[in-house]
């Protein structure tokens, strides 16, 4: 999948073998409460719409996952808007970007936002165990920990990246997106 497109029913199956951590981490996080805040849904909606989903899936999407809470009414209300417009198709119109890594890092989540990048944001002990959920073995999240510490935040996601796909990643890790992109090439191959 380079550039191409993904449903909705295909996210569940990307979010486990080509999201980059931040991106699982807000996936999984609307899964569990039906809820994200706006600087998760802005980061989370570019990265979905950068990887091919088209606005009437993304508003499916969201849609579906905020529905234990929030009413089709409520969602059409308060919501869709700006999805719409981070699709272009609201106000100036303007066609918004993917958030890169350099952003996300050196974004200020406050108390109960999920997003940013989780080994720049996340407690040491927090990233260890996602590192674990992520199939990461305990040799290689140690090497990912030592990155962590000198404050090498994407060098820290690409050995992440080589650990879970067993490959090299030469060019290292400097978009989200990218990272997407290189994985799909990886396991297509
Ligand atoms: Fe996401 Fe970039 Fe952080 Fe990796 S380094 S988790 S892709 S923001």
């Amino acid at each position: 999948n380079e550039a191409g497109e993904i449903s909705v029913k295909d996210i569940d199956h990307f979010a486990k073998t080509s999201f980059p951590l931040c991106m699982r981490h807000l996936f999984e996080k609307v899964r569990e409460d039906h809820h994200l805040k706006h600087g998760g849904r802005m980061q989370l909606g570019l990265f979905l719409k950068g990887v091919g989903l088209k606005l009437d899936d993304a508003l499916a999407f969201w849609k579906a996952e905020f529905a234990p809470k929030v009413s089709a009414e409520r969602f059409d209300k308060e919501y869709a808007y700006n999805i719409r417009h981070n699709y272009g198709r609201e106000g100036k119109r303007t066609d918004y970007t993917p958030y890169s890594c350099q952003k996300i890092i050196s974004s200020t989540p406050g108390v109960g936002d999920h997003h940013g990048c989780p080994y720049r944001h996340f407690s040491e002990e927090n990233l260890k165990a996602a590192l674990v959920r992520m199939g990461v073995s305990s040799r290689a999240v140690e090497d990912v920990m030592d990155k962590v510490r000198n404050r090498h935040y994407q060098l820290a996601c690409t050995l992440t990246f080589e650990a879970v796909h067993g490959s090299s990643c030469d060019a290292g890790i400097n978009h989200p997106n990218q990272y997407f992109i290189d994985s799909q090439k990886i396991l297509q191959s």
